[in-house]
């Protein structure tokens, strides 16, 4: 099966990658688009997975990149590019996110996401819900179909049901590697060991018309208390996008939250002009880190520049631009 939806992957994107063209993260002149999209960070180590397990993860990512190419290259929005790209990770149960998603210690699903727009500052976020198929179109309905920013647990199930979105039964959600990492945490945590073990999916993308667009999800750590909120659904931590930059968040969420740190990238090129890269790695492999925390993020601003710093063992990330370049990458090495 991965094998299949490797090859239509692959054939897909060589039909508009240009020969010749290699991966890369400094685009020259601006791209006339460009997607990035990450399935978390954390110890993402080769051996740490299954091939089966590691080929599905570069295939869903391959198939998020390429969903979103499409509607990129076909002159679609950024918006509709990262909540495509998202939504089909949820869907995957290879990531921390919608299907697939880590147990809280009571072996449920709280799901949190959020979305942004660059331009008008348009944002939209649920946290902790229980059943939506799809928590990134939840988080977007938010924002386009209520004066409201975040909506939490029942009120946010409950506004997503009346907008006819998709709910699933509970363990539609659930798979058995989750379930085996909830008894491998709490085991640890019995030992008064604290594993942030976690992962996130998320996209930013810039489209034609030089608009960009940011969206984050996650099921959280795994053994949280009931109730806990990380940084995804949290507008400034886990996503954040204006009109000169756009970032995606995965990490350890406490810290997330308290170094506001995709905002922090975005501020820094916004008021102190720092190149994307420089800003993106002065908060996470500095701040973050300095601060006992760890994680990644993606960024991309708005002349076509990407970066994908990470303090972790990996990072699960993929990137196209209408220039031809493209990469899929799981391992620090790639
Ligand atoms: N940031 C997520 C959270 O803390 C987890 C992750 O990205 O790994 O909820």
């Amino acid at each position: 099966m991965h094998r299949i939806l490797q090859a239509v992957v692959v054939a897909a994107l060589a039909a508009w990658l240009a020969p010749g063209a290699a991966a890369g993260e400094a685009a020259e002149a601006t791209p006339d688009w460009v997607i990035v999209v990450h399935g978390g960070a954390g110890a993402v180590t080769p051996g740490s997975y299954t091939p089966e397990d590691e080929s599905g993860m570069r295939s869903d990512l391959g198939l998020a990149v390429d969903a979103a190419v499409r509607i990129l290259s076909e002159g679609g929005s950024s918006l509709d590019a990262v909540s495509e790209a998202v939504r089909l990770l949820e869907d995957s149960p290879h990531f921390n996110a919608g299907r697939g998603a880590v147990f809280t210690a009571e072996g449920e699903n709280e799901l949190d996401a959020s979305i942004m727009l660059g331009r008008s500052g348009a944002a939209g976020a649920v946290a902790g819900v229980q059943g939506v198929r799809n928590p990134i179109l939840a988080a977007r309905a938010v924002m386009e179909r209520s004066p409201h920013v975040m909506l939490s647990g029942e009120g946010a199930e409950a506004f997503a049901r009346a907008q006819g979105l998709e709910f699933m039964p509970l363990e539609w959600f659930h798979t058995e590697r989750r379930r085996r990492a909830l008894e491998a945490a709490q085991q640890q945590a019995a030992l008064g060991n604290v594993a942030p073990v976690r992962g996130t999916v998320g996209a930013v993308a810039l489209d034609m018309r030089g608009e960009l667009a940011a969206a984050t999800s996650t099921g959280g750590m795994t053994n949280k208390r009931w109730g806990r909120i990380g940084d995804s659904p949290i507008i400034g931590a886990g996503t954040w996008a204006d009109a000169g930059c756009a970032v995606s968040s995965t990490g350890w969420g406490e810290y997330y939250i308290r170094a506001v740190a995709a905002y922090d990238i975005c501020a820094r090129l916004n008021y102190l002009g720092e190149p994307l890269d420089v800003a993106a790695r002065q908060v996470v492999m500095e701040r973050i880190p300095a601060m006992g925390g760890d994680g990644g993020v993606i960024a991309l601003s708005a002349d076509g520049a990407i970066s994908m710093p990470f303090n972790t063992e990996g990072m699960a990330r993929g990137f196209a631009r209408s220039d031809g370049t493209l990469s899929v990458a799981l391992f620090a090495d790639e």
